[in-house]
């Protein structure tokens, strides 16, 4: 199965949790953390369950998710 990694952009993130809430991997949990406008902001707590599906970065609505995805030995852009 192919394997992601997933980037979040926290300036450009508003706490929405769409993020957390549409990853079927619970690769992502929102935190206590907060960013500068003092929203939440999420954390990839399980990296090794990410398959790089790209639904993350569809549905976060500030395009704060970069999602790339290893084939073979190259890591590529998903999304
Ligand atoms: S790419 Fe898919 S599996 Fe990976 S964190 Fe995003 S929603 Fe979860
Ligand atoms: S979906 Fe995007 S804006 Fe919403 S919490 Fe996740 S990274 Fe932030």
């Amino acid at each position: 199965m192919a394997k992601g990694e997933i980037e979040i952009n926290e300036n450009c993130c508003l706490g929405c949790g769409f993020c957390e809430e549409f990853c079927s991997r619970g690769c992502i949990e929102m935190t206590d953390k907060l960013s500068l406008l003092g929203l939440p902001l999420p954390a990839v707590t399980a990296p090794e369950k990410c398959n790089a599906c790209g639904i993350c970065g569809w549905m976060c609505p500030h395009l704060a998710i970069e999602v790339y995805k290893y084939s073979e030995d190259t890591l590529t852009t998903a999304v």
